[in-house]
């Protein structure tokens, strides 16, 4: 069993990203090994998105090129995983890509396994009972928290689910069709997530809902986003905690004050308008208005002065007149956000705006319509980040990148600095001499913590891949 190996691809958000690391970390329980190289594996899985064709056309070019793979070498056990499973797609994709042996819902890694069982039993008995009988008494529940066996002491960020699924319905939006109802993980489950993740080196963690801010509000006791954070920021060794994505409706004034007053929690709000204009909004059923959201924001910045605060936006939703689209440009334009993750229109199905609407505007308007918000973002940030122009800031290090150091400051800025030794974890102090739109660079000042202790051979070992954007 010792030889046997698993390659894990995944795209989409940070979710996905999560699922394949606790999909690693059971198949390592089960005795497998990761390769990087996907003609060795013997289990490959692809872990997928398809929140717009783009995403969902890379899966079925990933899908093509597994199937030959699997020509050459039959015993392969192919999985698919994620949105494009879903809850109910497997039939109708099994007949689309009959080579793949598992289909697998979000989060939801038991198929595979079952089926890795199974297989196995009548395949080599003895073995595998062994095995079996492992996977059992180690209880999967728990091993699931044990990082991917080239990854310990080697993440520095990890991201973790607390509300799965999402029950909202925005029109546009394929993600409750595919991930299921919303419902919160129990909190002593996402403690002890944590706490495990902590002592295999992890000091920041990500934590992961459609709508982040309504943690908790399926369950009896009064526990929601807010507690949670009270109890992550206690845990010993984390240093930072950031939560996304928040719904503009559910951001109370109690989370805002808690991630103010929290030291571990950066001052970082994930806050998706999608559109500045109200029919367009009323259209997407996103539950709030222009005006709302404007004074949503304004809340934010009278709480937590010191933050950033970050967006998304559809454009070319259908029947988005130009002058529709203007006010989404003239919101931007007001608030001076930080970051904005941009998209075009993408007609998703079942959803309802796909049943019920035309996706009537042309590819080039919603690319002109895209590259004038991403100026406009870019002329925003580019001024904005002059802030910090020979300031000093802390940056928690995550990894090498080209020659140089890679990591964040509370306010999510990339920063890039040079040092010899190894600082993979540390959390420093860098004194800013460059600044651009989407990046800084700097000069070390001070080591506060320092780097994560581990073997030197490990500081080159990929990472699964990155996910193609956040949210
Ligand atoms: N739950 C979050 C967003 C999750 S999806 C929220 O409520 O806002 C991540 C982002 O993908 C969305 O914010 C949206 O901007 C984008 N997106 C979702 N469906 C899309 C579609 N059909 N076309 C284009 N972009 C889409």
């Amino acid at each position: 069993m010792e030889n046997k190996k698993y390659n894990i691809w995944t795209i989409g958000c940070q979710m996905n990203e999560a699922d394949s690391r606790h999909l690693g970390s059971q198949l390592e329980a089960m005795g497998f090994s990761l390769t990087e190289q996907p003609e060795e594996a013997d289990v490959m899985v692809l872990n997928t998105c398809v929140v717009r064709q783009q995403a969902e056309d890379r899966a079925v070019g990933r899908l093509r090129y597994v199937s030959e793979l699997k020509k050459r070498k039959p015993d392969m056990c192919i999985g698919l995983m994620g949105c494009m499973v879903g809850m109910r797609e497997a039939p109708r994709l099994q007949k689309e890509f009959p080579f793949v042996d598992v289909f697998m819902p979000p989060s939801d890694t038991e198929p595979l396994m079952h089926h890795l069982l199974d297989m196995n039993r009548e395949d080599e008995m003895a073995r595998m009972e062994d095995l079996r009988e492992k996977a059992e008494q180690n209880a999967i529940q728990d091993e699931e928290y044990i990082l991917p066996a080239l990854r310990r002491n080697n993440t520095v960020q990890a991201n973790v689910p607390i509300v799965l699924g999402c029950s909202h319905a925005c029109t546009f939006c394929v993600i409750p069709y595919r991930r299921g109802p919303e419902r919160s993980r129990p909190k002593e489950d996402i403690l002890a997530e944590i706490r495990k993740l902590v002592a295999q080196g992890v000091r920041e963690v990500m934590l992961l809902g459609q709508i982040v801010d309504r943690y908790g509000c399926d369950f009896e006791e009064e526990y929601g986003l807010a507690e949670l954070l009270t109890d992550v920021n206690a845990i010993p060794g984390l240093l930072r905690i950031r939560y996304l994505t928040g719904h503009p409706i559910y951001m109370s004034d109690r989370i805002i004050e808690v991630t103010r007053d929290l030291e571990k929690v950066m001052p970082q709000f994930e806050l998706p308008v999608q559109a500045g204009n109200n029919k367009v909004l009323e259209d997407m059923k996103r539950g709030y208005t222009a005006e709302d959201y404007v004074s949503l924001i304004r809340r934010v910045r009278d709480i937590c002065p010191d933050n950033t605060i970050n967006t998304d936006i559809i454009v070319g939703f259908p029947g988005e007149s130009d002058e529709e689209f203007e006010d989404t440009y003239r919101l931007l334009a007001e608030l001076e956000l930080d970051k904005v993750h941009l998209a075009k229109y993408s007609e998703r199905p079942k959803t309802i705006a796909a049943r019920k609407m035309e996706d009537d505007i042309s590819e080039e308007e919603k690319e002109r319509r895209r590259i004038r918000i991403d100026e406009l973002v870019e002329e925003i940030l580019g001024r904005k980040n002059q802030r910090w122009m020979g300031e000093t800031v802390e940056v928690l290090v995550e990894s090498r990148h080209k020659g140089k150091w890679r990591g964040r400051t509370p306010h999510n800025r990339l920063v890039f600095f040079s040092a010899d030794e190894d600082m993979t974890g540390a959390l420093v102090d860098v004194d800013i001499n460059f600044v651009s739109p989407y990046s800084m660079q700097g000069e070390l000042k001070e080591v506060k913590v320092p780097a994560l202790p581990r073997s030197p051979d490990l500081s080159l070992v990929p990472m699964f891949h990155r996910p193609l954007k956040v949210s």
